[in-house]
């Protein structure tokens, strides 16, 4: 079976982290969230996490020779070896470029990005009501989503909380930091031929439906 090399580009709130579960599940691959490795990091108080802490509440990025190395070991580790799903990562030319490199020394390469497509006015909608439970990680929305308790996650009854750069202002941040930086990539990607574009403002099982479309065609092309 040919291996999926996949990167899920998109805003923040695009719904990657939603798609991911999914995929993950599907193909069974490991997934790599740059976002959640660098939130446990600063929860576990580890020097990486000490190192991001500040660019994260900011809403900026973290500086490459800090997360560069990470993303690079996870995909070259054993669990990655038939494949893995990148969410958060890349988010500028240069760290595409050394995803890109990393990949090459190992004789792999990438299979598409994943672009989920959303207008800024709903990103802001989605993020400003998104909460996150503090044990489980999982995610509701308040209008979209809402636990079966107010605040309280439906797996265990934790607390649900705003992730500090869900607050409108950072999230009015990120999306410059994500036109700056990140929205180059989409012309990277296409350029190499790896670009593949969902409208994410369609439900998740729509878009899901889409993906899976996709990769089942992108291994038959593989495979021919
Ligand atoms: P996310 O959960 O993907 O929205 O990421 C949350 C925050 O983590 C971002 O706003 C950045 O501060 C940081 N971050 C995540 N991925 C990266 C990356 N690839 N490069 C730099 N910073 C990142």
């Amino acid at each position: 079976m040919s291996e999926l090399n996949l990167i899920l580009l998109g805003p923040p709130g695009a719904g990657k982290g939603t798609q991911a579960e999914r995929l993950t599940d599907d193909f069974n691959l490991p997934y790599i969230a740059t976002g959640n490795i660098l939130r446990a990091a600063v929860q576990e108080g580890t020097e990486l996490g000490r190192q991001a802490q500040g660019f994260m509440t900011a809403g900026e990025l973290v500086p490459d020779e800090v997360i560069i190395g990470v993303i690079l070991e996870a995909v070259e580790g054993p669990a990655a070896r038939d494949g893995f799903l990148l969410d958060g990562f890349p988010r500028s030319t240069g760290q595409a470029d050394a995803l890109g490199e990393g990949l090459e020394r190992l004789e792999r390469r990438l299979t598409a990005a994943l672009l989920i497509d959303v207008p800024d006015e709903d990103v802001v909608r989605r993020l400003s009501g998104r909460r996150v439970s503090v044990k489980t990680g999982r995610v509701y929305h308040v209008e979209f989503d809402p636990p079966k308790h107010e605040g309280r996650c439906d797996v265990d009854g934790s607390r649900l909380v705003q992730r500090d750069d869900d607050k409108p202002e950072t999230v009015r941040h990120r999306l410059e930091v994500y036109r700056t930086s990140t929205l180059p990539l989409v012309a990277y990607y296409e350029e190499r031929g790896s670009l593949r574009r969902f409208d994410g403002t369609r439900s998740p099982t729509e878009v899901h439906d889409h993906i899976r479309a996709t990769i089942a065609t992108l291994r038959l092309e593989d495979e021919l």
